[in-house]
């Protein structure tokens, strides 16, 4: 580990509200946010809006209750990509080494920069925040320290225009007294259980023995305690969003030449992927079906859609195109697959107000809902229905 806070943690102020703000600087320290007015959530909360108690994701009707002069922005398409895309490009003329992590959210490996002292380190990343306001004019918060865990609780601590730095040697010191839910892997329900344990803070989770860590958090125990004392190895990874796919295939009892049939099932695979993505707040933009021969010959073919989507109906008029391009010969098939690439965290708050995509997701939403209730699939579309393969 170096002995510099070479990893970088970056996290835009009240985004989607700043980048409004910049087409509208009168409206700067007033209580806005952008979202849409009707059966509308929040997307985007001014730091004054915030202090009436409004934030991300509220029903637009609760906030105008909360904060009856909220001033209602709508969304202006294209512009928070732009600015992101900006706002990475400028952190690139730091470091080569930056992860976009979303669309206001990011890491920089300043390990390649060639930097020697923490004062360096500090007026450059310091520079950097001035550069971003002042050409982009949002603000940023920063995090930097040894590693990117301490480097993203870091970022958090201070809002807006934050600037934490951790000096390497003292993570475990930084992360003592915040609570538990900053370390990742605890989530709410274990935060609950570890709270009837009485263990609130991290610094209450190094407290306890062995044993009782292992009664508590099973056999991630181990592992959460390193993360508790600040310890991350997980290095800045610029093509993490090109990594992620969800994929599931399935082999027939019998080899089948039926492709109405097999088309059906390629769209069950698709019902079946498309909730977890959508559970885990992402999109997905290339669509791939591979098939398989007997005899364990492999041919597979991809598209993929102009704009990522997290909705079903989106992928269904690839399906046939692609099940024809991979499936060139005259012979039946043993399994057929389906993989999601080119996942991405959508500026889902833009698409919010897209309202036949709301409507899709809404319904898609609570399909979602009853079909988690038991194994068997409680509510079906069209090509669920009929004869399964056999
Ligand atoms: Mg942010």
């Amino acid at each position: 580990m170096s002995d510099l806070p070479l990893i970088v943690h970056l996290d835009a102020d009240a985004f989607f509200v700043s980048c409004e703000l910049t087409l509208q600087p009168a409206l700067r320290g007033k209580k806005c946010a952008v979202g849409g007015r009707e059966r509308g959530i929040i997307a985007s909360a001014s730091y004054e809006a915030r202090a009436c108690g409004v934030y991300t994701p509220m029903p637009t009707t609760q906030a105008l209750k909360l904060c009856p002069d909220l001033i209602l922005l709508p969304p202006t398409a294209g512009l928070y990509s732009d600015i992101s895309r900006q706002l990475f490009d400028l952190c690139e003329t730091l470091t080569p080494y930056v992860q976009r992590n979303s669309i206001d959210e990011g890491y920089l490996d300043l390990g390649p920069c060639g930097f020697t002292s923490i004062a360096e380190i500090e007026q450059r990343v310091r520079a950097l925040q001035q550069r971003i306001l002042e050409q982009l004019g949002v603000t940023a918060s920063f995090g930097l320290a040894s590693n990117k865990l301490v480097a993203a609780v870091a970022s958090k601590a201070y809002k807006p225009r934050g600037f934490t730095l951790v000096a390497p040697g003292s993570e475990a010191q930084f992360l003592a007294p915040l609570k538990v839910s900053v370390i990742p892997g605890i989530g709410k329900i274990t935060e609950a259980r570890l709270a009837d344990a009485g263990i609130r803070l991290v610094s209450d989770l190094i407290a306890q023995s062995v044993a009782e860590r292992q009664r508590l958090l099973g056999d991630s125990g181990p592992a959460l305690l390193a993360l508790a004392r600040g310890e991350d190895t997980d290095s800045v990874d610029p093509t993490v969003a090109a990594a992620q796919s969800y994929s599931t295939q399935e082999t027939f009892n019998h080899n089948s030449s039926n492709f109405s049939l097999i088309e059906r099932v390629t769209k069950r695979m698709i019902d079946e992927l498309m909730p977890k993505i959508r559970a885990e707040g992402k999109q997905a933009k290339t669509l791939t079906i591979k098939i398989r021969y007997p005899g364990m010959e492999d041919r597979s073919s991809a598209r993929s859609l102009a704009v990522g989507s997290d909705l079903e109906t989106s992928f269904y008029p690839l399906v046939a195109q692609l099940l024809k391009a991979a499936w060139t010969e005259p012979r039946p098939l043993r399994l057929v697959g389906v993989r999601f690439s080119g996942i991405e965290q959508p500026s889902r708050q833009l698409e919010i107000f897209g309202e036949v995509a709301n409507k899709k997701r809404r319904l898609a939403g609570v399909l979602d809902k009853l079909n988690a209730r038991g194994p068997l699939p409680a509510v079906h579309s069209g090509h669920q229905l009929g004869p399964r393969p056999s």
